[in-house]
């Protein structure tokens, strides 16, 4: 602080808040998020509304938040790359498997046409409906489940995102995965740097690329406490 008087810090407070966006986009491009739709959705959701508490004035930090469940907000700009991974197409159904925030999802909701989400805190959920309602989001659906077995009644989805690490692309996943479609997930075991890689289905298989490390919370079996 300058130690200005009050009344007239009002001004100098929102030139700082565009300037720490513009940090924020300047982060994300640096770090390789260079899909232009993928930037315009990230301006356009604003993080601090997934962020709550102590940590909100941190939203635009490109770092993992803490969020309830012991659970966190995913670095922003992995968030970018991931999805920027995901090669959404506009009429796209997604299925995102670990919602945390809904951060993930309410970017991913304008791109594509129609979002499930899916997690096991059933705290998690109920908090991100909240914010999906808040903002409009009417395309997103948010479900209390185990992700690591999909969504069979919603399936095939044309493009699939874990946002929690698995030791590998789970089967029901897989099968859930049109012809055509792209899956992005964490592979590796917990407390270790994972890969992030690619699954393309074709008519013939799946064809799997390695991305590039990250670490991500592990995908968990079952429902949590919370
Ligand atoms: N995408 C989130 C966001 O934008 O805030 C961040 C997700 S956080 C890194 C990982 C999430 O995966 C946690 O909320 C955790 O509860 C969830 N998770 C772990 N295993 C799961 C499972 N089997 N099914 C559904 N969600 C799971």
């Amino acid at each position: 602080m300058t130690g200005e008087p009050p009344g007239e810090r009002g001004d100098e407070e929102t030139d700082g808040e565009a300037v720490t966006k513009m940090q924020f986009l300047f982060a994300l491009r640096s770090r390789g998020v260079t899909d232009k739709s993928v930037l315009e959705a990230m301006e356009r959701v604003d993080r601090a509304r997934f962020v709550r508490g102590i940590f909100s004035d941190r939203a635009y930090e490109d770092m993992p938040l803490p969020i309830a469940c012991g659970q966190t907000i995913s670095q922003p700009s992995i968030v970018g790359l991931m999805t920027q991974a995901l090669e959404i197409n506009p009429r796209d159904k997604v299925l995102e498997v670990g919602t945390g925030s809904g951060y993930q999802a309410a970017i991913l909701s304008l791109l594509a046409r129609r979002i499930y989400t899916i997690d096991r805190y059933r705290r998690l959920v109920l908090e991100a409906r909240g914010v999906f309602e808040d903002l409009g989001m009417h395309n997103i659906t948010a479900i209390i489940g185990d992700g690591s077995h999909g969504l069979a009644d919603q399936a095939p989805f044309d493009r699939i995102l874990l946002t929690a690490a698995a030791e590998d692309p789970p089967g029901p996943l897989l099968a859930q995965l049109r012809v055509g479609g792209i899956m992005v997930l964490p592979v590796g075991q917990s407390d270790q740097v994972q890969s992030l890689i690619r699954v393309r289905r074709s008519e013939t298989g799946f064809d799997y690329e390695e991305l590039r490390a990250v670490r991500f919370v592990p995908l968990i079996e079952g429902l949590g406490q919370e």
